[in-house]
């Protein structure tokens, strides 16, 4: 109950937001993080700095939380099988486990009917002739384990390229994955209570740029056979997968209308942030109240349109970005995460923009995004 600490194991972005919903809800957060300063440890209530991989440190931390969760999903599943010793992990352990690698999951989604790309798992070089005769190409070639925006990832368009690709990736155990034709990339971003209850977000629509999630768009501009597709889809994997908290189903929306799974994040995500200006509840106060043991919050959107674009460290190759330039633009929030460094690539931050349609919605905050780079 509010008063409680909960415990997060991440320092990122999706731990700061979680901590300023449970803040204001009245809980405390305890965060753990390597890092010395994270986005996350920052405004927390206590901030524990060690390695995931100091058990010790995991036990010690979770003996003084209500609950763990994460922010982060390559927690070792060492951490979170130490962590549940001490206070209930949720979501579980088993959870990371099977999204932590492209294959697990997708064999898991499998399982459960889910329909996701023609992919073939390469493991050893001897898998690399029958691989690129199952995929010709085009296709990408994706790490099994560890990647994120893009990383790990290289497009093949021959079968030829397979073996200098595998290469490229330092001949990790890896995915070949068929190139999706797709119309559109959604997600939806569902939560799971206690009790099994289940709540959907109406689907996002996601822009990227370079692999990185670049704009979102909410509603997604999709008909209704599609957006019921999409939460019969997240719906199943939530139940399937017996998730306690917050996870969101990236897809692929192909022009007959078919749906495929391309990933699994088992927590907030980048696509779910305008659901803090946006909706009813945000995706953030859904992982409070989830985790614990509260009943859910209402997914409903508050305006007709809302859009979130990506701020990245590339913004301040030339000068501090000018922040007044995009707060002018009426509608407009503003996130930054508290990193000191902007690395091209890095996500610094994000904007919100409200308005009566997801159309005017983005082109707003495409415009804001745009005004951060206009001299003073
Ligand atoms: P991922 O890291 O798997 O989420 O991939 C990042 C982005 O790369 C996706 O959001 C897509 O834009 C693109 N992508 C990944 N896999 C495929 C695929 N099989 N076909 C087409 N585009 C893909």
């Amino acid at each position: 109950m509010p008063g409680s600490v909960l415990g997060v194991l991440g320092g990122g972005q999706l731990g700061r937001m979680f901590t300023m919903a449970a803040r204001r809800m009245g809980y405390r957060v305890a965060v753990f993080a390597p890092e010395e300063s994270s986005p996350a440890g920052q405004i927390a209530f206590r901030q524990v700095h060690a390695p995931y991989d100091d058990l010790e440190a995991v036990a010690r931390f979770a003996q003084q939380v209500s609950v763990v969760t994460f922010e982060f999903e390559n927690v070792l599943t060492a951490t979170a099988e130490e962590a549940a010793r001490h206070a209930p992990v949720r979501p579980a352990g088993s959870l990371l486990h099977t999204t932590q690698n492209r294959l697990r999951e997708k064999r898991a989604l499998t399982k459960l009917g889910i329909p996701v790309a023609q992919h073939v798992a390469i493991e050893k070089a001897e898998d690399l002739d029958s691989a690129g005769q199952t995929i010709p190409g085009p296709a990408i070639l994706k790490t099994a384990a560890w990647g994120y925006d893009g990383k790990g990832q290289c497009r093949v368009e021959r079968p030829e390229d397979l073996p200098s690709a595998w290469q490229s990736v330092k001949q990790s155990p890896c995915v070949l994955e068929a190139t999706v034709p797709f119309e559109r990339e959604i997600s939806v971003v569902g939560v799971r209570g206690l009790k099994g209850e289940v709540v959907l977000y109406d689907p996002f629509e996601n822009d990227h740029a370079n692999h990185i999630l670049d704009v979102t768009t909410w509603p997604a501009k999709i008909g209704d056979l599609s957006r019921q597709r999409a939460h019969e889809v997240a719906r199943a994997i939530l139940e399937g997968l017996d998730v306690v908290g917050v996870l969101c189903v990236e897809m692929f929306l192909l022009s007959d209308g078919e749906i495929l799974v391309n990933e699994l994040a088992p927590r907030p995500h980048n696509s779910g942030h305008l659901t803090i200006e946006a909706s009813a509840s945000s995706q953030f106060e859904q992982q409070v109240r989830s985790v614990s043991g509260l009943p859910l919050g209402s997914p409903e959107r508050r305006t007709g349109g809302a859009a979130m674009a990506n701020l990245l460290g590339d913004l301040w190759t030339d000068h501090e970005p000018n922040w007044a330039a995009a707060l002018e633009v009426p509608g407009v929030s503003l996130h930054l995460y508290g990193k000191e460094e902007p690395r091209p690539g890095r996500k610094m931050g994000h904007l919100t923009a409200l308005a009566g349609d997801p159309t005017a919605a983005a082109a707003l905050v495409r415009n804001a995004r745009e005004a951060l780079t206009r001299i003073r």
